[in-house]
């Protein structure tokens, strides 16, 4: 009997190469394109390619993840024309999007130029502390940029791939015991691989054999949601940081300040009495 595996367009999966001694983190997003083009009114095309960068920014989250509690965040900004984009996920699959404004019936093109820059924004203990590096885009490619990132990062001779067809990818990862020889196998294997091809077996939770060398064994899996921790406090911080004049003023104008979330685009409404209660606690 023919069994017809379904390739699940939500999911991450790690997992280990134990004859290479290597881990793996396997991952699609598609189901999210949709969702980012309705929450950010925008192209089917900029939204695949905000799924891309949300799936970079995962890759650099489960790229040693320690602690249960950092989040990354990638801000692509391009010159010309401007354009911008960021994405923050964590190691959950919790992930949000903010686009930058432009006209949805211009044609966006790729945002991943020569002139394009990456920001990776590291944040540890709930955000409190943050390293920010800068990334020149390589090969007008993301995973290629990133890949350079973590190498030049980590400081140390490491093998990772990052192969994100948008919106899928995989990333690979050495553990210490692996060798010279190891490292060899897994870039070829990499660069000839299609992450389509191992999420439809591995999803279903066995392991699945390729080239009769490589074993991967599906440890954890999980999926994606685009979440946001926005909320009232945060946005009357914000308020407070823009300063009672300038909040005077827009009250002059208006009657009222209207914030919208830039990533979920919730909007947050504070009346002349809202106001006075920020700036008197
Ligand atoms: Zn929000």
């Amino acid at each position: 009997m023919l069994t017809v595996v379904r390739v699940q367009p939500n999911v991450f999966i790690t997992g280990l190469l134990p004859d290479q001694h290597y881990r793996f983190v396997l991952a699609t997003n598609e189901a999210l394109v949709p969702e980012i083009q309705q929450m950010h009114h925008t192209s089917e095309d900029l939204a695949r390619q905000a799924a891309g960068l949300l799936l970079g920014s995962f890759f650099l989250c489960a790229h040693s993840a320690k602690s249960e509690d950092r989040s990354i965040g990638i801000h692509l900004q391009r010159k010309n024309p401007p354009e911008r984009m960021i994405a923050q996920s964590k190691p959950d699959g919790e992930g949000r999007i903010s686009m930058g404004e432009h006209d949805p019936d211009l044609p966006t093109g790729n945002l991943l130029e020569s002139g394009s820059i990456l920001r990776v924004t590291r944040w540890q203990e709930n955000r409190k502390l943050a390293f920010t590096s800068l990334v020149g885009i390589r090969h007008h490619d993301l995973g290629r940029s990133l890949d350079y990132f973590i190498q030049q990062s980590d400081q140390i001779m490491s093998s990772t791939r990052i192969v994100p067809v948008p919106s899928s990818g995989i990333f690979f990862e050495a553990l210490p015991q692996a060798t010279a020889g190891d490292h060899g196998a897994v870039l070829d294997l990499a660069f000839e691989l299609q992450p389509d091809v191992l999420l439809g077996p591995l999803a279903e939770g066995k392991s699945w054999q390729i080239k009769s060398a490589f074993v991967f064994v599906p440890l954890h899996s999980g999926n994606f949601t685009l979440k946001c921790d926005c909320s009232t406090d945060k946005v009357r911080l914000l308020v407070r940081f823009m300063g009672a004049d300038e909040a005077a003023q827009l009250l002059a104008e208006r009657g009222k300040i209207e914030i919208k979330c830039e990533f979920c685009q919730k909007k947050y409404c504070f009346s002349e009495q809202d106001i006075a209660s920020i700036f008197q606690s």
